[in-house]
């Protein structure tokens, strides 16, 4: 690994992969992932006074307001454990936060990359209603794809599978609509800085995983050894 910081920005609509890639990707780079959706999720579970102002924007498949969620990445990024960098799933999600990004981390060196997981609509609508999602460990599972051994049962820890309501028919339309709204701008953001890396996003995770492993080698962000 290079001796300076790895920030890493995942970028694709909902469903294309952005959780399940980088989450694979953390220990091979000894970062952490930050999923914005999975801290928010994490409030709401928890009763907290974000997580409740967070549920009604996630309710409709609207975004949180951007002040919330960047103060929410900024005390996420001052941790110990993102001493190195981190890979951010879902974060950032509008211009405005990414601007905000880019000078949360005008010290450390700034973004290493932008994966972009290209993913066709018919796929990702095929993918987000038929995910499940542990409530006790938050392992992903999909109803056709990757089912669990027990009906609704997590294979990990036994946690019961639930689907987020913000994965049901009509919110997943509108959670696209934002995306090609306010998100696929950051594609046009991050290629004109040289950041962009596109990935096709429509094949199996391990090989999906597999070209990434290769794009970040190739572009000195991973030693030949973890590849
Ligand atoms: P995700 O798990 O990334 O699909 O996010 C689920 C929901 O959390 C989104 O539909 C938004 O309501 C909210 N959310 C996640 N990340 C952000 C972000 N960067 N900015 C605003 N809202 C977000």
């Amino acid at each position: 690994m290079s001796a300076s910081k790895t920030y890493l920005i995942f970028l694709g609509p909902p469903g294309s992969g952005k959780g399940t890639q980088s989450r694979m990707l953390q220990d091979k780079l000894g970062i952490p992932q930050i999923s914005t959706g999975d801290l928010f999720r994490y409030n709401l579970k928890n009763k907290t006074e974000l997580g409740l102002l967070a549920k009604r924007y996630m309710d409709a498949g609207e975004l949180v307001p951007d002040e919330v969620t960047i103060r929410m990445v900024e005390e996420r990024l001052s941790r110990s454990d993102c001493a190195h960098g981190a890979i951010f799933d879902g974060f950032p999600r509008n211009l405005h936060q990414a601007v905000a990004l880019d000078e949360m981390l005008q010290d450390e060196g700034g973004v290493s990359l932008a994966p972009l997981l290209l993913v066709d609509d018919s796929e990702v609508i095929r993918r987000l209603s038929g995910r499940r999602v542990c409530r006790s460990c938050g392992a992903v599972y999909h109803v056709e794809f990757k089912p669990p051994k027990i009906d609704g049962v997590c294979d990990i820890d036994g946690g019961e599978l639930y689907q987020r309501d913000d994965d049901k028919p009509e919110t997943i339309k509108h959670r696209l609509y934002v995306y090609y709204r306010q998100t696929s701008p950051l594609v046009g953001y991050y290629f004109a800085k040289g950041l962009l890396a596109e990935i096709n996003g429509n094949r199996p995770p391990d090989e999906v995983q597999q070209a990434l492993i290769q794009t970040l080698a190739e572009r000195h962000l991973l030693s030949e050894t973890a590849t």
